[in-house]
């Protein structure tokens, strides 16, 4: 195998360490750094916003994915452990019907309402609040290792120039020996890998949207009931559902509401527009009082948000080069089985691995180019499968949890079952094995 040495050495003759460049610092981006700094690698990030932005919502980790976190690195599950409202194998999730009935106390009644039960088992979800996960993780980072308003445009990987080039918005640029696109789903990373015209290029409209929103627990226990603000908990119905879930310690209501519109999403090119809370009245209108009412907990004026993903024109590679994608930009998804971030935790696990043996080669003989690219196809080829079966299957149960193709809860149990076994079941590293 021919090896190229490019940029190996320092001035003073010392072999030149790796350099990893992460385009965009949403919650994998900054997760794969951690991770990478932990190693000793250098890694800077490239975020578009002008600091860490991230919503003020709810999400959560499965007990796979906080496995998988600890060996990114134990400072992550600690945050974790530290701010989260914890599930365990004794809990269960709740799926109900809320469309059909037409009072509160048989909303609330188990015998008219419940569809059914799933046990937590190894899923455990442990939710917490975005933005600050993500604030935490970054004081995590070294000083100088992440830039703001740095929206990539391109970048060039050409090999007889030396590194990758990345080339930014604001008409700067940077160098680096490996290229990690963690920039969500919309990513220019991924539009720069396979060219403006393939259909891997631009995620699919889903034709559903999200309005989010937090209440103090009391009030979501007054709004959704005593059981269902307890737990996790999904209300069914056409054309929509609604997720709520306890997070900062069970001391709030996460509240997120999906449902399906025909029409096309108003700006193709953005994924939030602003939205007036009559939507949600209408949505709803039909609905259970519980359901019917939720409006009330959201602002009058608010964010409402299309979900993209990549079901359809999935990537055919996640590596091309000295580059590659990682999390929503490789696999986005609907968020209808709440394991996206899950994902991308592996996939920055992945990465760090494979980039931990060329690091350490890098320190005794230069970042070699040849030795990225090979670490990169390792895991293109671990991450693939993986990263198209979970777009897919959470697209699936999305239009069984809003009865798209009619009311189906034992259907609906039994697709959970399987998917709960595959998703605990996966061992992330077993393809680093062979
Ligand atoms: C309503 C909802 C609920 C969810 N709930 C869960 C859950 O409970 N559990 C779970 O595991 N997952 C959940 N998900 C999925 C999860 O949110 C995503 O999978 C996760 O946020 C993806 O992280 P990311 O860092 O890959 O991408 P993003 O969060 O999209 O971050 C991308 C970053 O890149 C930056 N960027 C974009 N373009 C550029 C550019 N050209 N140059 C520089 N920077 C750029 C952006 O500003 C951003 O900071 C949910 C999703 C939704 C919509």
């Amino acid at each position: 195998m021919t090896s190229n040495h490019s940029n190996n050495t320092t001035t003073n003759g010392d072999a030149a360490p790796l350099e990893v460049a992460i385009v965009g610092g949403g919650i994998v981006g900054v997760m794969t750094a951690v991770g990478l700094h932990r190693r000793g690698i250098k890694a800077t990030i490239y975020e578009r916003a002008s600091t860490w932005t991230e919503v003020s919502a709810g999400f959560a980790f499965t007990e796979a994915a906080r496995g998988w976190m600890n060996q990114l690195s134990p400072d992550l599950l600690e945050i974790l452990g530290r701010i989260s409202q914890k599930t365990d194998a004794d809990s269960s999730n709740s799926y109900w019907d809320g469309y059909t009935p037409r009072t509160r106390e048989d909303a609330e009644d188990e015998s008219k309402a419940l569809l059914f039960r799933t046990p937590n088992n190894k899923l455990c979800f442990w939710g917490c609040v975005r933005s600050q996960f993500l604030k935490e993780m970054a004081a995590l980072l070294p000083e100088n290792s992440a830039f703001f308003g740095k929206q990539l445009l391109t970048y060039d990987d050409n090999e007889e120039n030396g590194k990758v080039v990345l080339h930014f918005e604001d008409g700067t640029s940077a160098t680096a020996d490996v290229v990690l696109g963690c920039d969500g789903v919309h990513s220019s990373t991924r539009k720069t890998m396979f060219g403006p015209d393939h259909p891997a290029s631009r995620p699919g409209y889903t034709h559903n949207v999200t309005y989010r929103t937090m209440v103090p627990i009391d009030v979501g226990v007054a709004a959704m009931g005593e059981k269902t603000a307890q737990g996790g908990c999904m209300h069914c119905g056409p054309n929509a559902c609604l997720l709520t879930y306890p997070v900062n310690s069970g001391k709030t209501l996460n509240i997120a509401i999906f449902a399906y519109d025909a029409k096309d999403f108003p700006n193709p090119n953005r994924m939030t527009v602003q939205a007036d809370r009559s939507e949600i009245e209408e949505i709803f209108r039909d609905w259970c009082p519980h359901a019917a009412d939720v409006w009330k907990y959201y602002p009058e004026k608010m964010t409402k948000w299309g979900i993209y993903d990549m079901t359809d024109n999935p990537p055919p590679t996640y590596a091309k080069g000295r580059v590659c994608i990682v999390g929503d930009a490789a696999h986005a998804s609907t968020p209808f089985l709440g394991i996206g971030a899950c994902t991308g935790v592996e996939d920055a696990l992945v990465v760090n691995k494979v980039l931990e043996s060329v690091h350490a080669q890098a320190k005794r003989e230069g970042a070699s180019a040849d030795a990225v690219k090979e670490a990169l196809q390792t895991y293109s080829r671990a991450r693939l499968e993986r990263g198209q079966w979970v777009p897919r299957n959470s697209g699936q149960i999305g239009r069984m949890y809003q009865w798209r193709d009619g009311r189906d809860p034992e259907g609906l149990k039994l697709k959970l079952a399987r998917a709960a076994q595959t998703i605990t079941s996966f061992d992330v590293l077993a393809p680093l094995a062979v």
